[in-house]
């Protein structure tokens, strides 16, 4: 059987008669014109690999196969193994399964070099993974990822947005990061209770090294913590208003009006 004839998600989910399990955070997309949509703005085609976390019933997979990808899943319930492995055979092995958590994987290993991440990740651990791949020492290609919309908005946000804080602080010093697509809850089976959207992350060049990070942490997570008061106030244990002085920051401003260049030169004076 090849891709182009396997039977619908729905029908594969009845045949190995699986039902969503929620402490997996498993919300499936199950409409292929969705999936290919997604497979499509992840820009990945022959000759690339993708890193898919979170395979599920495969909808994703089977819309990045057909792109010419090979993809490299890393599933943690074990249910869905058969019905993906069926799915690799129709794509000629270019799918490789592996079933485990993907907060433990090394994902350099499983690449086995340069690699694309495309997901639509499990909303409990999306942003402990992609705070991984952000700081961690695999540096992917690009991440095309799924989230929350509140967790999209705030890797994407821009100053003064309320979502702009550590975390699109730390995403956009290592990547570009776009919201490129929408969908509301009831695109998925069973539908969530928030809204979804997808988030494409670029690296950056060159990349930043890993003591501007670590500072860059330190100082979002002071200045954002207090996120009301001053910088001199609320960066007083990392140094003040001398370390605004000298990172040419205004020890009066607000966490929230300084921009991602400005945090950078923080943590600059920081290190
Ligand atoms: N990609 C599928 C889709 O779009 O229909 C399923 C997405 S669902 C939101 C998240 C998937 O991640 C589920 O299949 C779930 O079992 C899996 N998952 C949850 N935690 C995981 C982890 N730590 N490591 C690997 N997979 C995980």
């Amino acid at each position: 059987m090849s891709l182009a004839d396997l039977p619908p998600l729905r029908e594969v989910l009845a045949e190995h008669d699986l039902l969503a399990n929620k402490s997996f955070g498993q919300h499936f997309l199950l409409d292929l014109n969705i999936t290919r949509k997604i497979a499509r703005l992840s820009e990945v085609g022959e000759g690339d690999v993708v890193i898919e976390v979170g395979p599920g019933p495969g909808g994703l997979t089977r819309a990045l196969l057909e792109t010419g990808a090979r993809v490299v899943a890393v599933e943690m319930d074990k249910r869905f193994i058969p019905l993906l492995e069926e799915l690799g055979a129709a794509a000629e092995g270019r799918l490789t399964v592996i079933q485990g958590d993907a907060m433990k994987a090394d994902m350099a290993a499983l690449a086995g070099g340069p690699a694309h991440m495309v997901s639509n990740l499990p909303y409990n651990v999306g942003t402990p993974l992609l705070i991984n791949w952000l700081t961690g020492p695999y540096r992917p290609l690009s991440m095309t990822l799924m989230f929350q919309k509140e967790v999209a908005d705030r890797i994407a946000a821009d100053t003064d947005d309320d979502a702009y804080g550590r975390l699109a602080v730390v995403s956009q010093t290592v990547c570009s990061a776009k919201v490129v697509m929408d969908l509301p809850a009831r695109a998925f089976t069973p539908p969530p209770k928030v809204a979804s959207a997808v988030v494409r992350l670029v690296p950056l060049e060159p990349a930043p090294d890993k003591a501007l990070i670590a500072a860059l942490e330190k100082v979002t997570a002071a200045a954002f913590g207090q996120r009301r008061k001053m910088l001199r106030s609320s960066l007083k244990a990392l140094g003040g208003a001398a370390l605004c002085d000298k990172a040419g920051i205004n020890p009066d401003a607000r966490a929230e009006t300084i921009d991602v260049a400005g945090f950078q030169a923080l943590a600059r004076a920081l290190t």
